[in-house]
């Protein structure tokens, strides 16, 4: 069996994981493993990710963490963790200017200012994009290229966690299956970082990739961490319906929606929001929520469009501002046959992002000594209802904070050595099925099936 022994382990290499890694190694942690289960920094939602970064830049407009703050707490319908809110936004400034100085290509104006628009429930233009759809792949590329720079971070993909170990109610590491062998691994840590993002995975209809089914909320549960907000699942309204759509992403329209408005039709092409106390008549305002809540209610009346959805129309815009806002995305379009200058797309609310997670204090510690969390993982920030936006922004800033102080926290103290899980691993080992701790080639010649 394979052992490993790494002063911060951090479980699920997303944006959140990857800048751990990077906080951890530049607070004196040296021996750093990031590990996922998919290939590092190309799993989860954070290489997926379309649309916008929030931080109070004031590059467009006067903007102040504290406004931020606001929107934020409003948008969480008063339910935020008001000191985990205020850390992503007080601090979310300085980790983008990071990204910026990493060359992670903030799209810009041509005076050279960051291009920042205005999301919805964001009181002024304070979200910023890589232009035409490619604000999560360049963020992930950029941690990519940083992790890969730092001897300290040794990085390890196609390993599953399936346990976390404890000994004497601290967490000392954990035990993971290594996808190609099947073999069990066994890591010693003298802290352990979760940042494996949501669960939406679970939910029928979702933007989620594979690997999205919630691990890391089990894995801090059964370590004995409390976990917050379990209820509060966020749907993206304007989800893609119909026509079929190959090769897209099905959250693809909000951006064009930031740009361009749009108009959100029922199935008589009726517009419907203002039923629900919102106005777009001068621009895409409505949040999350209210969005899912109309359009789903609009259906149920009976009001809905062909497929059980929303008309989502820029046929009321010019076919030259249609290509200068999607860009090459428009003949991506058209290889599906959509014509957006003729017809409207019908969209529908998907599952997207988790705002429940791990209980966590301002140092991203949860109750548990030794274990933290990162990302979309960690629960309250973000109360009832997430900001557009917010979600990348909490994975770089809680990532940053959870690495700083997991290194703090791995330090061994002087001449001391970190303990090894022998006895709790063998019992997280003896909960992996027995087909998978001793792997059998599934055909032989005597194969009866
Ligand atoms: C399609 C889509 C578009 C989005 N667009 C935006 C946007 O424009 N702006 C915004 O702010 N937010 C957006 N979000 C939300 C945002 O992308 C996520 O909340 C954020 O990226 C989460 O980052 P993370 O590092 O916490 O998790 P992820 O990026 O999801 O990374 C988690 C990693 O953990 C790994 N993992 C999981 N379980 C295990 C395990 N047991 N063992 C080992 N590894 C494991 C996974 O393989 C994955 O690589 C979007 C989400 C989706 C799905």
């Amino acid at each position: 069996m394979i052992h490993l022994d790494t002063d911060v382990l951090i479980v699920g290499a997303g944006g959140a994981g990857m800048y751990a890694a990077i906080s951890a190694a530049r607070s004196g942690a040296e021996r750093v493993l990031l590990l996922d289960k998919s290939l590092i920094g190309r799993g989860g939602a954070t290489i997926m990710a379309q649309m916008t970064v929030a931080a109070a830049l004031a590059e467009e407009s006067d903007d102040d963490w504290r406004l931020h703050l606001d929107d934020t707490l409003a948008a969480g319908r008063g339910l935020c963790d008001e000191a985990l809110a205020a850390i992503l936004c007080e601090e979310a400034p300085v980790r983008m200017r990071e990204m910026g100085a990493w060359r992670v290509g903030w799209a810009r104006r041509d005076s050279g200012r960051i291009a920042q628009v205005t999301a919805p429930g964001h009181s002024r233009p304070r979200c910023c994009y890589v232009d035409f759809l490619n604000t999560g792949p360049a963020v992930a590329a950029t941690l990519r290229r940083q992790i890969s720079r730092i001897d300290a971070i040794r990085r390890v993909s196609n390993l599953t966690v399936t346990d976390l170990v404890a000994v004497d109610g601290a967490v000392v590491g954990a035990v993971a299956l290594d996808a190609a062998s099947g073999e069990a691994v066994t890591i010693a840590a003298g802290a352990t970082i979760i940042a494996t993002g949501g669960l939406t995975r679970l939910y029928r209809r979702n933007s989620a990739s594979a690997n999205m089914g919630g691990d890391g909320y089990a894995l801090a549960l059964m370590a004995g961490a409390e976990l917050v907000d379990m209820e509060f699942v966020q749907f993206f309204p304007i989800g893609h319906l119909a026509p079929r759509l190959v090769g897209m992403d099905p959250i693809m329209w909000d951006p064009f929606r930031y740009k361009l408005g749009g108009r959100l039709l029922d199935g008589a092409g009726e517009e419907f929001l203002a039923l629900y106390g919102s106005d777009e008549t001068d621009a895409y305002t409505t949040p999350r929520d209210i969005a899912t809540h109309a359009i789903v209610s609009e259906v149920a009346a009976g009001r809905g469009s062909p497929h059980g959805g929303a008309f989502l129309s820029f046929e009321h815009i010019p076919a030259s501002d249609l290509r200068a806002a999607f860009g090459p995305v428009i003949e991506r379009l058209a290889k599906n046959g959509i014509d957006l200058a003729r017809a409207p797309v019908e969209v529908s609310p998907i599952a997207h992002y988790h705002m429940g997670g791990i209980a966590v204090d301002e140092r991203m510690a949860s109750s548990v000594p030794g274990l933290f969390a990162a990302g979309e993982v960690v629960g309250g920030a973000n109360g009832a209802n997430r900001l557009s936006g917010n979600a990348i922004t909490e994975a770089l800033v809680f990532g940053a904070r959870a690495g700083r102080f997991a290194a703090m926290k791995s330090r061994p103290q002087a001449g001391g050595t970190l303990p090894r899980p022998r006895r709790s691993t063998a019992s997280a080992i003896s909960r992996m099925p027995a087909k998978v701790r001793r792997p059998r080639p599934c055909c032989s010649r005597n194969c009866a099936r």
